[in-house]
């Protein structure tokens, strides 16, 4: 897969804001089993193409010669895709590779996807009350308990830690923040819980959570506060638990620190998922010509929110 062109690229991806990109995420398909409330489809509903193994791989091998050392994987339903495990064998060596998921059909799978690259998973798992879920995912059944045998199946394949993505939903599982934090609990520091503030992409406003007061309630609460590089997250240690609380809305903080490019399912470069007018195609390029492309988009980063 190493071209001497690429190889001879040093350069790392820098935008005019000093910020350096360090990692991908990239959706491999718009496809989902789930139609939740609130998704924001990672900044893009238009189009069914799909990019092949192989662009995916040119990608992330020509960006992990640039400085990226962090994938990951998201949708749609990334597991929807059957031929994962052979985008995970595809790719170079990196420092961290994980996929976002809904957990619906990681039993099973879970320990194929290890043996194939992945280093760990986030699932997103927004409520413990079956009738909460359902609401929330928008599904016809109840797929809950499949999705915390997931989670057991991760553990078990070492897909740690594990990442539970909670959307705060006010008036729907704000009152679950500690319920979940004890579900957490019983293991034993594998699962971490994050908590994520609601952006507005479908008229949810009504679902906003006040997130200083989350923050002030787990201050409050915390044994520990940690502060991580990316984003400027907070992580609070709670009984021995951990529980991260990110904050995307209106936070400059969160703009200032982001290292991040996406790539949209259908082979697209995508500077910030809140902004549509600075795609730049991908698909089916070559890897000779990818650093060019990665160059470009990176350039093209501006943050989105601003002091
Ligand atoms: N289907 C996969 C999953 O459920 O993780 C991957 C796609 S989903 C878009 C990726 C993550 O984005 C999930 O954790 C989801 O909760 C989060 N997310 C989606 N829409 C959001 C929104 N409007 N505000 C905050 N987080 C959101």
């Amino acid at each position: 897969m190493n071209s001497p062109l690429v190889t001879n690229v040093s350069n790392t991806l820098t935008d005019s804001f000093g910020r350096t990109v360090t990692s991908l995420r990239i959706s491999i398909t718009n496809r989902c089993n789930y139609d939740c409330i609130y998704c924001h489809h990672e900044g893009d509903t238009s189009s069914r193409g799909e990019m092949s193994v192989e662009t995916i791989s040119n990608i992330v091998h020509a960006a992990s010669k640039m400085g990226v050392n962090k994938v990951k994987f998201s949708g749609g339903e990334p597991l929807i895709r059957k031929d994962f495990e052979d985008i995970l064998s595809s790719l170079p060596k990196l420092r961290d590779v994980s996929a976002t998921t809904n957990g619906t059909l990681l039993k099973g799978r879970a320990q194929d996807l290890k043996d194939a690259g992945l280093d760990r998973v986030n699932i997103s798992l927004d409520s413990l009350d079956p009738k909460n879920y359902k609401f929330i995912t928008n599904s016809s059944q109840n797929m809950l308990d499949g999705v915390l045998d997931g989670v057991h199946s991760a553990v078990d394949a070492g897909l740690t830690p594990v990442k539970l993505n909670m959307v705060l939903l006010k008036g729907i599982n704000d009152n679950e923040i500690y319920d979940m934090l004890d579900f957490t609990r019983t293991y034993d520091g594998q699962v971490i819980l994050q908590l994520i503030e609601l952006m507005d992409f479908n008229d949810v406003s009504q679902y906003q959570i006040d997130a200083n007061s989350v923050e002030k309630d787990l201050t409050a609460r915390a044994d520990e506060v940690r502060i991580r590089t990316m984003h400027r997250r907070k992580k609070y240690i709670i009984d021995g638990a951990e529980v991260e609380l990110v904050r995307p809305v209106d936070n400059s903080e969160f703009c200032a620190n982001c290292n991040r490019l996406r790539v949209t399912a259908d082979g697209k470069l995508k500077p910030c998922l809140l902004v549509n007018d600075n795609l730049i195609d991908v698909n089916g390029m070559s890897l000779e010509k990818m650093p060019q492309m990665l160059k470009l988009a990176a350039s093209q980063r501006v943050p989105y929110c601003r002091n």
